[in-house]
């Protein structure tokens, strides 16, 4: 076997968009036109193919990050073909292959959002035409800035009432960045709204047949051309800055072929420093095919990106930096970024290729988790079907059927050339509630759903306490909890009740304390007998739990150790203050006494937690509390309003930036403080302002605070 498309034919995209833009609806029409998909499906009747689980279908939202692959030749060259033999022709001439990273659009999965941008090298970027760029577009767009993913524009529902190319172009330059150029204009609006043209070749378009798969060229509206020709003048002079000699050649009256600029503005749209706006309506069937033929012309090919971002890890044998070429002929590299649960073959890891080759019966080591794993199956994932394959190359994007130990950001290689590419960093999860099976047949539903959700999320974690039953699930946020509870229900039956959300607050000590602990009991029968001297020493943030054994000449003898600390840790993790765990305490047991007959470990470790709790209740206990990083993007005119707010809630400003026309705020807020911030921001900022939010660190909590935490109140 061999790679069916050479490297630079490839395109690994995301469709970035808020919620409502459009990103279902073109990516649908996406895989219609590339004859992936053989029915168009409204979004509305919930047939679109992306959106194929139950849930994200009544939610309107997208919540997990599927991978699809489909095939495009520029429009530019099949719409003048006759015949078949000539598409045949363009077809082996100019096919790429593009791979569709599904992108959450809904703010509160930051982890979805950042893992699927990790792995893909350019993004579609959907506006509504009507809103233009609204407060989601402008978080989605941060946070793809922040990993400099080269983009393109399209604004969409081009036929809605009120739609304009003018107003949410301009809302682009004021709010994103002044880099967006318009390399379409449209031809009338809303139900006008008839075609687009092309400013860079100069060439006006329509759409026609059923939906609108026929692409005919049409005289430029005469109404038109002075915009037009406006248009591709100012197209060109950004195009020509960016290059030296054109510049000269365009200042010295020469025309410049369209190759030449079409090339130009690939390498500044690749570089980040032009974004090519299009325009269109996925619905009505007008503009989509042209976008696709944009994401070949300017979004980049692994190869390109690997350019500004190249392939580094760290050699697990040597321990030195490693960089990968995306080449087939280097060692594996890859990265499973997302683990799925299929209704038809159970446990999917997707992965992302970027050097090498991975092949269906071999042996793959996940350097990650440092163990190795056989490749039952290998799938290419289309829309509506899975197709087996036996190998895949460095670009591509597939799934591994029944994985066992692998888990997203985990980085798979070959066993003899071991490597860990940097890490996809998850924030830690900081709030939690209790969950309560009704039944003991939903206790083992519970627990096999628990593991399942575990698997797939990063950020979604799963505590329990054996004895009692109890089990508390912790999650990013509010909104992040509820979809897995719903989804505990849903897709795995499990009726239970469920706690109110709640701030993981921790506990520690300020102070160095030494304790005792016995634990004698002499009613009839064999009696009880533990011993512990302790002493506790506060540790610095984020160590943990130490334990140092200084037990001398057998005072206590060694099988009791063990059950010592074991009690230590158990008492640790009821806390003191509040009932939170106790973290950053070093505790040492440096003496004891034990009994021939009647010591046992049971006695060992009840004497080990009667300790520590005597010990920490005078060393000066404290409640912890999270404190998040928060960023809030507005205009100025609400700027007051914003840092005032942050202040009342405990929050310090840490920095005060411009971004393009808006402001940015950066605070450090303690968690407890956020509850219902983005409908408080919403009002406050007339729907301007956005938000972002990540766990920074845990810091002690003024008394008052601890007080209302004690006594329930927060
Ligand atoms: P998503 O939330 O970004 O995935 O957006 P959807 O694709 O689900 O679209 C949201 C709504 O906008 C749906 O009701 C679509 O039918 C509608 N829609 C999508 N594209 C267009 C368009 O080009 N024109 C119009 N008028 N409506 C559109």
């Amino acid at each position: 076997m061999a790679r069916a498309y050479p490297l630079n034919k490839y395109r690994n995209i995301g469709i970035i968009a808020h919620i409502d833009a459009g990103k279902t609806t073109v990516s649908e029409r996406i895989l219609f036109y590339t004859g992936i998909s053989h029915k168009i499906g409204e979004v509305h009747e919930g047939a679109a193919v992306m959106d194929w689980m139950e849930q994200e279908r009544e939610r309107g939202i997208t919540i997990t990050s599927a991978a699809t692959t489909c095939f495009w030749t520029p429009a530019r060259y099949t719409r003048l073909a006759k015949t078949d033999e000539e598409r045949a022709k363009l077809k082996a001439e100019y096919e790429h292959r593009i791979n569709i990273i599904d992108t959450p659009g809904h703010v509160d999965f930051t982890a979805e959002v950042e893992r699927s941008l990790r792995v893909l090298d350019g993004g579609v970027t959907v506006f509504d035409g009507v809103a233009g760029v609204e407060p989601q577009s402008e978080t989605v767009w941060h946070q793809a800035d922040k990993y400099a993913v080269p983009r393109i524009c399209f604004i969409n529902k081009m036929d809605r009432m009120g739609a304009s190319f003018e107003k949410s172009f301009n809302s682009i330059i004021d709010r994103l960045t002044p880099n967006a150029i318009p390399v379409q204009i449209p031809i009338g609006a809303e139900e006008n709204f008839k075609g687009v043209i092309d400013v860079l070749e100069m060439k006006a378009f329509e759409f026609n047949g059923e939906h609108g798969e026929k692409i005919d060229e049409v005289e430029i509206p005469a109404d038109l051309k002075t915009e037009a020709e406006k248009r591709h003048a100012q197209l060109i002079e950004k195009i020509v800055e960016h290059d030296e000699v054109m510049m000269e050649k365009y200042l010295g009256g020469e025309t410049i072929p369209v190759a030449d600029l079409r090339a130009v503005l690939r390498k500044a749209t690749i570089a980040n420093l032009l974004i090519p706006v299009f325009c269109g309506t996925a619905l009505r069937n007008k503009g989509t095919q042209l976008m696709l033929d944009g994401v070949i012309d300017y979004l980049p090919s692994p190869i390109d990106i690997n350019e500004s971002k190249p392939i580094k890890g760290t050699d697990l044998a040597t321990g030195a930096e490693v960089i990968r070429q995306p080449n087939d002929n280097e060692p594996l590299t890859a990265v499973a970024f997302k683990v799925a649960t299929d209704p038809f073959v159970g446990n999917l890891t997707y992965f992302r290729v970027y050097s090498g080759i991975i092949k269906k019966g071999s042996y793959i080591l996940n350097a990650t988790k440092n163990n190795q794993e056989r490749i039952g199956r290998i799938v290419r994932m289309h829309a509506n079907h899975r197709e087996d394959v036996e190998e895949m190359y460095a670009g591509d994007l597939g799934a591994i059927v029944g994985l066992k130990n692998t888990t997203t950001g985990d980085t798979l290689c070959n066993p003899e050339t071991p490597i860990v590419l940097e890490a996809i960093t998850f924030p830690e999860p900081v709030i939690s509630l209790r969950i309560e099976p009704k039944t003991k047949n939903d206790q083992e539903k519970l627990g096999m759903a628990l593991k399942r959700l575990s698997d797939e999320d990063p950020t979604f974690r799963v505590t329990g306490n054996s004895d009692t039953g109890e089990t508390i699930i912790w999650g990013m946020g509010e909104l992040h909890l509820e979809i897995l509870v719903d989804r505990m229900k849903r897709e795995f039956n499990v009726e239970a009740n469920v706690g109110r959300p709640q701030v993981s607050y921790k506990e520690t000590i300020k102070k160095d304390a030494e304790a005792e602990g016995k634990y004698i009991r002499q009613s009839g029968g064999k009696g009880q007998y533990g011993h512990a001297k302790i002493k506790l020493h506060p540790l610095e943030k984020g160590k943990g739990f130490v334990f140092v054994n200084q037990i001398k000449g057998g005072v206590v003898p060694q099988e009791y150790i063990a059950p010592i600390e074991k009690g230590v840790k158990e008492a640790m993790a009821r806390g003191i203050v509040a009932g939170f765990p106790m973290t950053d305490v070093e505790v040492t047991l440096y003496d004891g006494s034990y009994h021939e007959v009647d010591s046992s470990e049971a006695a060992f470790k009840i004497a080990g937690s009667m300790a520590f709790q005597e010990g920490a209740k005078s060393a000066s206990p404290v409640l912890l509390e999270p404190i998040m990083k928060v960023q809030v993007i507005c205009p100025q005119d609400y700027l007051g309003d914003v840092t005032g707010d942050l202040s009342s809630k405990r929050g310090r400003i840490e920095s005060l930036n411009d971004r393009g026309m808006m402001k940015v705020v950066d605070a450090m807020v303690p968690l407890s403080e956020m509850f219902g911030y983005a409908t408080k921001l919403r009002s406050m900022t007339q729907g301007r302002g956005s938000f972002t939010m990540e766990f920074s660190s845990y810091e002690e909590a003024p008394k008052s605070i601890e007080q209302q935490v004690i006594e329930g109140k927060k």
